[in-house]
């Protein structure tokens, strides 16, 4: 299997050679250059899997420069019970993603059950490992210096602590973020993880990360990486989910499934269109937003108006919170017939922050095709949905599953089974939680006083040519 860009002027690659970097260097977004097919018989065969043995099966077809013992090694110490210990509402930690049954035919996954309480566990881990694997192979390390605002940053040391010849950079804006959030990031003491606070707001951090990267020589002399939502492999992890979430909601591979998935960055949902597009029966692909409703605007509209940090709204479901989404440009690529000279001129526009719109063109046609609709919910939807789960099903959902829920409801086809990925716990969201119910939310035992523990950060400036000084001292 080759890896090609969106924008069609980079050469095609392999998983192991794209799996380090994040844009293709024409500015596009790698792809396989097909998608591989599942035939009938294989669906028969991969629904008596465990879920590491169905991640090896899936992953192989788009893994093929891994010695395929070696990819099994490294999906079976991913994927274990032990990792993904945070089973909540009586679910089975052996399935990795359980389903949570709400009533007849509507059902949540469980992503969250991971280290940090969010759905980004299920594809960092494993890039963890494969990061380890092939930096050993190669003789190479990589130091990873990343921005975050809560759900990404955790998830990523956690899935990078303790690996060799990686280092972790991560800044976060000092204050800003729970005092949950700060703990999980702050308490890890492994010498490979370092956190810097610092005096701004998210944006500043960001476009610290943004200069540094923009330094070529700086980037390459250092060796500084990324494992933002772009990179390939970890789409690639998120397809096995959605597979695993079919055969347990279904008892026979004739059946048909619906999808709900809470959307920021179009990564998690992305994966769910891939599924779809290698064959698994999904009849519906429900792409939920927040305030932030880029994406629901263009599913319904066909106008894709990327929004100015201005417009972009703090809300109570902060992980959906983007101004425009880094993985669209991969499913606009499939809607427009994998055609890049059409999707480098809409990007064209989008990088100078200009809308586009397909509603009046050939390819706004062929949406039905690609199972998508869409909707959103505010702040009022998410706290009621919030109370209604809690009141009809006593299940507690949190902030970001809530507005799954909330669109969910609206687009249920008749007997076919709708699945709500849930993508965080309400753990992580006690404030909203509070809020909503007028109670706390229940933590994992292992989690418990965490803010007490002893923490690790450094507090500095906004200042680009300071962090660049504080890496340097620390490679
Ligand atoms: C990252 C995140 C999302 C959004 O996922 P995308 O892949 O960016 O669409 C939704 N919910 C939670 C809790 C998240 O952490």
């Amino acid at each position: 299997m080759r890896y090609i860009s969106t924008r069609g002027h980079a050469a095609p690659q392999a998983f192991c050679d794209i799996l380090l970097g994040g844009l293709a260097p024409d500015g596009g977004l790698y792809l396989p250059e097909s998608y591989p097919q599942i035939n009938r018989a294989e669906l028969d065969a991969w629904r008596k899997l465990s879920y590491a043995d169905l991640a090896y099966e899936i992953l192989a077809k788009f893994i093929t420069d891994i010695p395929p013992a070696d990819l099994k090694a490294l999906v079976a110490k991913t994927y274990t019970a032990a990792v993904y210990c945070h089973t909540r509402n009586g679910g089975d930690a052996a399935q990795i993603t359980p389903l949570t049954k709400l009533e007849d035919g509507l059902y949540t996954q469980e992503l969250s059950n991971g280290p940090t309480l969010a759905f980004k566990d299920m594809a960092m881990q494993l890039l963890g490992n494969l990061f380890e694997y092939v930096l050993d192979k190669r003789g190479e390390s990589i130091n990873i210096l990343g921005a975050t605002s809560g759900d990404t940053g955790s998830a990523a040391e956690y899935a990078m602590r303790g690996k060799h010849n990686v280092k972790v950079f991560m800044l976060s804006p000092d204050g800003k973020m729970s005092a949950f959030q700060r703990a999980q990031m702050y308490s890890l003491q492994d010498a490979n993880i370092f956190n810097i606070a610092v005096t701004g707001m998210f944006d500043d951090a960001q476009d610290i990360v943004k200069a540094v990267s923009n330094d070529a020589a700086f980037k390459a002399k250092y060796k500084i990486g990324a494992v933002n939502s772009i990179n390939w492999a970890r789409v690639a992890a998120q397809i096995v989910y959605y597979f695993q979430g079919y055969f347990l909601a279904t008892k026979s591979n004739d059946e048909q499934v619906a999808f709900a998935v809470p959307s920021g960055n179009f990564g998690n949902i992305c994966a769910g269109h891939i599924a779809r597009q290698m064959g698994l029966p999904i009849a519906r692909l429900v792409l939920a937003t927040n305030e932030n409703d880029v994406l629901d605007e263009f599913f319904r509209t066909g106008v894709y108006r990327p929004r100015t940090t201005a417009e972009t709204n703090v809300t109570s479901s902060p992980s959906m919170d983007i101004s425009k989404a880094s993985n669209f440009e991969r499913f606009v690529f499939d809607l427009v017939g994998r055609d890049p000279a059409v999707v480098s001129e809409l990007w064209a526009k989008v990088d100078k922050g200009q809308a586009f719109d397909l509603s009046a063109t050939v390819h706004w046609s062929k949406m039905p095709d690609f199972g998508f609709v869409s909707g959103k919910s505010t702040h009022i939807d998410r706290i009621n949905t919030i109370r209604f789960a809690q009141g009809r099903y006593n299940v507690m959902l949190d902030t970001h599953t809530a507005d799954g829920l909330k669109v969910a409801l609206e687009h249920r086809l008749p007997s076919v089974p709708m699945i709500v990925l849930e993508t965080a716990q309400p753990a992580k969201f006690e404030e909203t939680i509070r809020e909503a119910l007028g109670q706390e939310p229940v933590r994992p035992v292992d989690l418990m006083g965490i803010e007490k523990l002893p923490q690790r950060v450094d507090v500095m400036a906004p200042d680009v040519e300071a962090v660049k000084r504080y890496l340097v001292e620390r490679l």
